[in-house]
């Protein structure tokens, strides 16, 4: 095949799976894996972005233009093992791809027929596993903590709430706040599902009531979006809750698509280290010496700060853990690999972002066993900084200043991941492992905070752990 021929290959088939049309085909030349390694890519993918805003063709409005084969997105997504779980692209091709549990036990999508065109390029545009872009909006922006107008601490007025909730049910209040003020009918949210009590089921709250009932945070996967389309369909207006990954796919996607923006008005997201596979949480409960067809409930940890892990027996029996032997013991060494390649673990996409805000020893524990819960609550949009204030106003939450100056000591874990990604990344790349096109994340004046020792340490070690996993 001559230079010519090949060039016009790639046109081709770029213009067929994205529906970008002529200019997006020009920029994608350059960069057809978006590998984002070089200056030409990382020009042609801010091209895609651009050309992709332009021409965009609304979901709710999209012919089904045909596409045979295989979805190119994806596989490039599993060649990378990038998948984050969110449910996006089942979400955009409902019938044509489903989400099933794969070992070790998280949820990966499965084609089951062609992708029409704009299917295809939606998933390509806004697919986390491929890459994320983030808005340089914002008052204040921290290189480790991304864009925000308020950073505060706060708590779920409702003391109830406040005890069932993760740090401080500040984000279940924020949630109910939205309900009982008319801005939203429903919230999008993850609950425990009864079917399989370690697992996660997604669920639309109408009241504050069935908020409450999915407070706490569960260390398990969740693909909250994979029923975008009947979301869509309802004409309703939701509040969204999900990890900073779905998030970020669910904004990649607002702001091409009105309609999509329309059902979302509001995105809430939580700091997020990572999630564990199924096979963690089993592992968790051998460990609390729960046999799995005895188990009726469980919860990860919350009714308490930072509250145990929590199984509850057929017999109304109770087994517990502290959350460092939990998570720390346990659930961190199940986490998937985009997870570790994660440049987004603070919900930079959302409008409203909480955390733990505790006084952490090194390795980012909390200093005491029990106490009040505390969450961070940052506003990085102007909505999410609007909604605080009424939420405050309405007595639905209670907030006091917080420096972002300590913000590090407390998430050395999320300070950690930021500072080593890019030496991660690039060797990543170095492999040839195709890894997510990051862009405006500050990667390089995060790697900046660290010494070039553990720059090369970072970038030594993930080439070594390249080599023990498969390709
Ligand atoms: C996988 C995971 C990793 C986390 N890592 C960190 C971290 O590194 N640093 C940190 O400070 N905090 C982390 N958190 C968040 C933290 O545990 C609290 O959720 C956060 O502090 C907000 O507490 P809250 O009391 O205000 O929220 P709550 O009022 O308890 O509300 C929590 C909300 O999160 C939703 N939710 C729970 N689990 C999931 C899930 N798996 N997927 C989608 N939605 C979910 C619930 O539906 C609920 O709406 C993590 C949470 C999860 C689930
Ligand atoms: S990250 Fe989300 S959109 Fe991308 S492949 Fe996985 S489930 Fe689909
Ligand atoms: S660490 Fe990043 S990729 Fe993993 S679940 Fe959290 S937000 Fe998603």
């Amino acid at each position: 095949m001559t230079r010519r021929q090949g060039t016009g290959l790639l046109w081709g088939k770029f213009r067929r799976l994205s529906g970008f049309g002529q200019a997006g085909a020009v920029a994608v030349v350059t960069c057809s894996q978006r590998c984002g390694a070089h200056w030409a890519c990382q020009l042609g993918c801010l091209a895609v972005e651009l050309f992709a805003k332009q021409e965009w063709p609304s979901m709710t409005s999209a012919k089904n233009t045909p596409f045979t084969g295989p979805s190119a997105a994806l596989l490039r997504v599993a060649k990378g093992d990038l998948c984050a779980g969110c449910g996006l692209c089942a979400g955009l091709a409902p019938g044509r791809i489903t989400m099933e549990m794969t070992p070790p036990g998280f949820p990966r999508p499965v084609q089951t027929a062609d992708l029409s065109g704009p299917q295809e390029a939606g998933i390509t545009a806004s697919c986390p596993g491929l890459g994320q872009t983030s808005a340089r909006a914002g008052e204040g922006r921290d290189p480790l903590w991304g864009p925000y107008r308020q950073m505060v601490t706060g708590w779920a007025r409702d003391e109830n709430l406040r005890f069932a909730g993760a740090s401080g049910g500040a984000l279940s209040a924020l949630a109910a706040h939205l309900l009982t003020s008319a801005r939203v009918d429903g919230v999008i949210q993850i609950e425990a599902d009864p079917a399989n009590p370690t697992g996660n089921r997604t669920r639309i709250s109408e009241t504050p009531e069935q908020v409450a009932q999915a407070a706490g945070s569960r260390y398990a996967p969740s693909s909250p979006l994979t029923d975008l389309a009947d979301y869509l369909a309802s004409g309703r207006r939701y509040a969204f809750i999900g990890k900073p990954c779905d998030c970020a796919a669910l904004r990649a996607l607002s702001l091409r698509d009105p309609a999509v923006a329309r059902a979302f008005p509001v995105i809430l997201s939580f700091f997020c280290a990572g999630v564990p596979s199924a096979t963690g949480a089993q592992e968790l409960l051998d460990k609390m010496g729960v046999p799995a067809d005895q188990l009726a409930a469980f919860r990860y940890r919350g009714n308490g700060w930072p509250g145990r892990a929590t199984a509850t027996l057929q017999d109304g029996s109770t087994r517990d853990l502290d959350y460092h032997a939990a998570w720390g013991g346990v659930l961190a060494h199940h986490v998937q690999h985009r997870c570790k390649i994660c440049a987004d673990g603070t919900g930079v996409a959302a409008d409203l972002v909480c955390a733990d805000a505790w006084q952490a020893d090194a390795k980012g524990y909390p200093l005491f066993d029990e106490a009040p819960g505390v969450s961070l609550i940052v506003a990085r949009t102007r909505l999410g900084a609007e909604i605080l204030a009424q939420a405050e106003a309405a007595g639905a939450v209670q907030t006091q200043p917080f420096d972002v100056a300590d913000l590090a000591a407390i998430q050395p874990g999320q300070r950690e991941r930021r500072r080593a990604l890019f030496a991660r990344l690039a060797a990543l790349r170095l492999m040839a492992r195709p890894v997510p096109v990051y862009v405006g994340m500050d990667l390089r004046a995060c790697a900046r905070q660290n010494p070039i020792a553990r720059n090369l340490r970072n970038f030594a070690g993930t080439i070594r752990r390249a080599f023990t996993r498969p390709k």
